[in-house]
């Protein structure tokens, strides 16, 4: 929990309140193996099905150099995590466009997108491990569906280019609802359409802003390290951080919640 080879007593006061509260913080995530028995699963898609934001993050590169942003200098990868990864392209429009009218910078994320497609339907691949946890979750025939905040022709477009189609009972498209991540809408429109409780449902995500809103909708959230620092998915409120879907990490934290749910069916 602290960073390794930190010792409390090096730390001045302002870094003693700071790793308290983030102590505090971590007694109130919600732990995984609460979940049992496990009734459904949602899925963000870009950066946890697939390692789609290299992708993203190229397709802005050019296109924000051919309008001259920043002087013509390129963004660099901080800029992407920090200002662009996992939101809404409205907010990602007002964050990159303040002085042009909404329309315009929405128009320049369209066609961001529509680069963005022809890019993913070439050199999409899904995160290692997904075939593996794909099969276990259809094993125990857990409910499943994906909640996104891209729009809704990239979201099929990835679905489909998984080969995940069938897999999914529904996709949440988060600009379909009142609010994208990171607030709760699209979560909680997630588990309304799957008839699931937040406290028997699981959420993977990539991003600081999907983990607020699957945290803020009432469920734990697995983090994978696809694109942003372990340490701020830790402080969006990851109950775990996993590398990839063949992480051990993953599978044991998913035994446990077997072996929870199977203490739960003999005590009734
Ligand atoms: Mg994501």
């Amino acid at each position: 929990m602290l960073p390794s080879g930190f010792h409390m007593q090096d730390a001045s006061d302002a870094e003693h309140v700071y790793f308290i509260g983030l102590l505090l913080f971590r007694l109130i995530i919600r732990s995984i193996s609460s979940l049992a028995p496990l009734e459904a699963i949602l899925f963000d898609i870009d950066g946890t099905l697939c390692d789609s934001d290299p992708l993203h993050f190229y397709a802005f590169r050019e296109m924000l150099q051919e309008v001259g942003f920043n002087g013509g200098v390129p963004i660099d990868e901080n800029f992407f995590i920090e200002k662009i990864s996992g939101k809404h392209n409205d907010e990602i429009a007002r964050i990159l466009f303040p002085d042009w009218e909404l329309q315009k910078g929405l128009k320049f994320t369209d066609d961001k997108e529509a680069y963005f497609r022809r890019l993913a339907s070439e050199k999409l691949k899904p995160v290692k491990g997904l075939d593996k946890l794909r099969k276990w979750v259809e094993d125990h025939g857990f409910k499943r569906a994906a909640v996104t905040n891209a729009p809704r022709p990239n979201a099929d477009l990835m679905v489909s280019s998984l080969g995940l189609s069938d897999f999914f009972e529904s996709v949440v498209i988060g600009g379909e609802c009142e609010r994208a991540k990171p607030f709760p809408d699209p979560y909680l429109k997630g588990l309304q359409v799957l008839k699931a409780s937040p406290s028997h449902t699981l959420v993977f995500e990539d991003s600081v802003s999907g983990i607020k809103a699957g945290v803020a909708a009432g469920m734990p959230v697995v983090a994978l390290t696809t694109g942003n620092p372990e340490h701020l998915l830790m402080e969006a409120g990851a109950s775990l951080i996993i590398k990839d879907f063949e992480d051990p990490k993953l599978w044991t934290a998913l035994e446990e919640l077997e072996g929870e749910a199977a203490k739960a069916s003999v005590a009734n």
